[in-house]
């Protein structure tokens, strides 16, 4: 038998685009090949651009943790008093980075499925003190997307003072984020809705974080300091650290797709597609871990249904056999169900393929499901009936 093709439906790494992948393989150019410094300060204005930046975008090699770290890196130091609020794992993610940094840091935690709301936020910061808060705009442990631009409105509105830091890691390129809304720091990586290979990350920071970089004075450290990308980024024949060439051109490539389709466009595509994801799921017996006002357009994490036939590894290797690959849960839903990214650029095509593979696992594994019920309701929907 000839094997399904594995579509990668996790929450990153994502499918990438041939063209994409072409820009990897050519030939590597020198950084300071004049066509190559051309293209990278281009995309450095084009990124600039989809947030809405009025100060630098860098864009450095390493993964979405590294960004995590440039972003506190430059924006507190122990004298500072920062709140940290975690909607789950990769939150908690950046309490432990924070922690280890020996900033002087609040917690505050929503139940998994839930998100921190503008009004707990909005009190906590009053009681005072407070230079730097932190939040993630999607959380990928659960599937809750943070209401930003609400958050950074009474950010705004209330707490002026205050610098916001975003990880945008798993909704940057795939839900809005307008840094005009009041956010400072907003962050994200190749691999997730810019639709790239892993190995970048791309840290916004408006005029206000990079005045903050330039109080701290000197940081601990080198390689993620804002000071020593400055003249880079803002001239790309400079050198710090080798960029990633072939990264940068295969970044550009992916970037020119998602400007051709349209940001607006592509923030709608993305919650129109979660919507029907979500119901075409719902049609099987699963639901999401995200409450329903706070799904995210990037990602679900579905939960089995009570009766569930089968363990939670044996129903994904299904899945993966029919040519989904899906994620488990962490923390305590381990077990308890999957996790499945629908960013990028996922057509129809792949669509229909993995919510069919989905349905033939779950057929396959004896649940209770009515065969083609999930893929009448993605049929209709990307019908637009
Ligand atoms: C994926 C992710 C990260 C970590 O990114 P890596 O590239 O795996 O280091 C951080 N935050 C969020 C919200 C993520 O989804």
């Amino acid at each position: 038998m000839i094997p399904a093709k594995k579509l990668v439906m996790i929450p990153g790494p994502v499918p990438v685009s041939l063209s994409v992948l072409q820009k990897l393989g050519s030939e590597v150019k020198a950084h300071t090949d004049p066509e190559f410094v051309a293209e990278f300060q281009s995309l450095l204005s084009e990124l600039r651009s989809i947030t809405n930046c009025d100060g630098i975008a860098f864009l450095v090699a390493g993964s979405g943790t590294m960004g995590m770290e440039m972003a506190i890196a430059n924006i507190a130091d122990e004298k500072d008093k920062v709140l940290v609020c975690s909607n789950g794992h990769f939150g908690d993610r950046y309490i432990s980075i924070c922690r280890n940094r020996g900033l002087d840091i609040t917690t505050m935690e929503a139940e998994w499925g839930k998100s921190v709301t503008p009004e707990e936020v909005d009190r906590e910061l009053s009681k005072g003190g407070y230079t730097v808060a932190v939040m993630t705009h999607v959380e990928t442990s659960t599937g809750v997307e943070l209401h930003l631009e609400k958050m950074a409105e009474m950010m705004k509105e209330r707490h002026p003072d205050v610098l916001f830091v975003v990880d945008g890691v798993a909704a940057g390129g795939g839900v809005k984020a307008d840094m005009a809304w009041g956010i400072d720091v907003y962050f994200t990586c190749t691999q997730k809705a810019f639709c790239c290979v892993p190995g970048m990350a791309i840290v916004w920071a408006g005029q206000r974080a990079l005045k903050k970089r330039e109080e701290l004075k000197s940081i601990r450290e080198s390689y993620v300091d804002y000071a020593r990308w400055i003249p880079v980024m803002t001239d790309t024949k400079k050198y710090w650290g080798t960029p990633a060439v072939n990264n940068i051109s295969a970044l550009k490539e992916s970037v020119r797709i998602m400007l051709e389709e349209g940001l607006e466009e592509r923030y709608r595509r993305h919650r129109n597609h979660a919507a029907l994801i979500v119901e075409a799921m719902a049609a099987l017996g699963f639901r999401t871990l995200a409450e329903d006002d706070l799904r995210s357009p990037t990602l679900s994490i579905f939960l089995y249904p009570e009766n569930m036939p089968v363990e939670d590894l044996s129903f994904r290797e299904s899945c993966a056999d029919e040519g989904a690959l899906l994620a488990a849960c962490l923390g305590e839903y381990a077990g308890k169900g999957f996790r499945m990214g629908h960013m990028g650029n996922i057509d129809k095509h792949m669509l229909i393929s993995a919510i069919a593979a989905i349905e033939r696992a779950a057929i396959s594994c004896g649940l209770d499901v009515k065969p083609g019920a999930a893929l009448a309701v993605m049929q209709l929907g990307l019908a637009g009936k």
